[in-house]
Parts: C-alpha cells; structure tokens; sequence
C-alpha cells in the first residue's frame, strides 16, 4: 500500500476510535502532516472531553537537592557530590515556601530532588511526617521512580517494603519523571547511572499497586528515534492497560543550554506533531498536559488545539527546565487567560483531575 493509503487508513481508525498500533503511529510522526495530526489530537481529546473544560493546578516545584550522583548528561540543574554549589534545603526553608504556595490557594507541592548519596529513607520518612503535620491538608506528589529506585539502593531495601513506608510517612502520589525515554539504549546514552526503563516502569506498577496514583512523563529530541519515542508510548500504554494507575501523560523537549550533551532542540512543529501522535497512541489515559515551561505560554495555548487538555501547573518555583536556559512563567491569572484566549473553558484540579 502507498504511504498515503496507509496514512488514511490510519486516520479512519482515529476516526472509528480504534486503537493505533506502535507501527503505524511511527507512520504519523514519519508523514502525516502537522494539521492532520493536529485534528486526530483534538478529535481525540474532545472525545475523552466533552464539556471543553482545560483545566490547571495552583502548586509548586520544591526541588530538595540539587547533589546528584547520577551525572545524567542532560541535566543543567545538578550538581555533583561535594561541589561549592550543592545544597539541601532546611525543613524550613521548604515549609516557608509551602506556606507561600498555600497563601496563594494551592496545596500541593511537587517534591523531587537529585539523587543524594547520604540520604536514606529516614531522612524522607522524617521530612514528610514533619511537612504533614505542620500543613494538615497538603498533597504531596513527590519523588520520580529513579529518586525511590535511589532511595531503595542506599537504603537496602526492597521496593515494595520502601514504598510503604514513604506512603505511610505521607506520599500521596508519585511524579512521572526521570523517564526520558523509556528504551535502555536511549537511557544508556543519556543517564548510565539512573535507573532502568524496566525499573522505571516497576515502581509505577507497584506504586499502582499500593494505591497511589501517578503521572507518566517524556522528555523527547535528543539522542531517540522516532520508533523509540514510540516504543515509550507503547511501554507507558501496556502499564496502563494492566493497573490504570496514570493520572495524566506530560511530554515535553530536551532543553540543551548549559548542559554536557549540547546539541540542537526540538522545533515547536516536532513538539506538536509528537503531542498529537501521544495523545492519540495513549488512549487509556484520560489528561494531556501542554508543556508551556518550555513551549512558552503561546505553544502553551496551541497545543490545546492538539490534543492537550491540561495546562499543567503554576510552576511557582521552576529549577530545572530554568538550569538549561528556558523560562518561562504564567501565574494563576495568565494561564486563565490563555486557556480562555485558545476558546476553553478554565478550571482549577488536584492531583486527580477532579475539578475545583
Ligand atoms: S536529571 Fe535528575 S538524576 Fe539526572 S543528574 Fe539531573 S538531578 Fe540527577
């Protein structure tokens, strides 16, 4: 069959609501082109979302640490065991900006920090429990699968026991970052000492397991093909189908300022085109966030028109998109209008997507 006999019967599966094969949604990202894909998004996302609500988040970003001994040759916010520039925040420098976050009417924090060779499970055990009591109502999304896969290693335990006890200290639900591309070849080449995709993927599904839900992230155009890109969706899919655990899928692009790997960034088609292609593979997941911290807020706003049908959170405090050269910010008031501005209808969500 021709490409573009392919591409159509392809499209006519979107259509039907039938699901897309890993082949032929590499097929999308090789030929389809932009508007197309853009209209699977959206037909797509209005399907799932019929009532044209967007919604947003008022939380904020507490990275812990920036010691890592990971070295992960993309990453611009870390710094290694040692160094004049590594810190760990106080317990009270992180409640003092929770009390901020809650004068602002947001009650969850996203805690993630790099991986510290001298601090144990105790010490999480301790900083929840402790964060907990002082703000009763706080939702703590915090530590991505290769922070606990860290946290189980230097503490020696067992993944399972691990998670229990951080669930019981206070964890409520478990970011999705640190998966990159979920493919060893890629991670081999990017963040030798992090995790495995398969251990990525086993602390989600025994997360799921435990009850705590989760979100399941990319970071896409840096050394990946488009078939490996598609291989992630593929992994995150199958995990879904077995523990429906995903809360939401974030995409977003490698930023390469001030990091070892360099190189060229994605272009904003390449974002959309792989935004639209996500949301059309990953159709047990309900939530598509945009990715406006490194899009900036205009692609921010487009990308509800390809699929995306969350902007994602305040970002009151951002470290690690901004360690490699991009800034972006939106407050409450200017995601609100953006949303509005691309033809939506803005609401504020928890963690579980339920609406405000
Ligand atoms: S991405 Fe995370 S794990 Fe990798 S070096 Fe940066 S802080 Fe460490």
């Amino acid at each position: 069959m021709r490409i573009r006999a392919r591409l159509d019967a392809i499209g006519d599966k979107v259509l039907d609501g039938t699901r897309v094969s890993a082949e032929e949604a590499v097929l999308l990202l090789e030929h389809e082109d932009l508007t197309t894909l853009g209209a699977m998004g959206d037909l797509v996302r209005r399907r799932k979302h019929t009532d044209g609500v967007v919604t947003y988040i008022v939380d904020r970003n507490i990275n812990y640490t920036n010691v890592c001994n990971a070295f992960c040759n993309f990453c611009a916010f870390y710094r290694p065991p040692n160094h004049d520039e590594g810190y760990v925040l106080p317990v009270e420098e992180i409640e003092a900006k929770i009390r901020e976050t809650h004068d602002l009417g947001g009650n969850q924090i996203l805690l993630q920090g790099g991986h510290h060779p001298k601090l144990k499970i105790e010490y999480y055990e301790e900083l929840f429990r402790r964060l907990k009591s002082s703000f009763p109502d706080l939702w703590l999304h915090a530590l991505s699968p290769p922070e606990i896969v860290h946290i189980v290693r230097v503490s020696r335990l067992e993944l399972p026991e691990a998670l229990r006890r951080l669930r019981e200290a206070g964890l409520d639900s478990v970011p999705g970052g640190g998966a990159e591309i979920l493919v060893d070849r890629v991670r081999r080449k990017l963040a030798k000492n992090k995790c495995s995709s398969q251990e990525w993927l086993d602390v989600m599904e025994e997360a799921h397991r435990q009850g705590l839900r989760s979100t399941a992230t990319m970071m896409f155009g840096h050394v990946e093909t488009l078939a490996e890109r598609v291989e992630h969706l593929e992994r995150v899919r199958e995990l879904q189908d077995r523990t429906g655990g995903f809360t939401a899928f974030i995409g977003w692009t490698y930023q390469s300022e001030n990091t070892e790997l360099g190189g060229r960034e994605a272009t904003t088609a390449e974002y959309l085109r792989m935004l639209a292609v996500s949301r059309v593979f990953l159709d047990n997941i309900e939530n598509v966030q945009a990715s406006w911290v490194t899009q900036g807020p205009k692609i921010g706003s487009a990308s509800l028109a390809f699929g995306a049908n969350d902007m994602g959170s305040t970002m009151l405090e951002e470290n690690v998109v901004s360690a490699a050269g991009t800034v972006h910010q939106m407050l409450e008031p200017e995601i609100v209008a953006a949303i509005r501005d691309a033809g939506f209808i803005p609401m504020r969500r928890n963690m579980y997507y339920e609406r405000l």
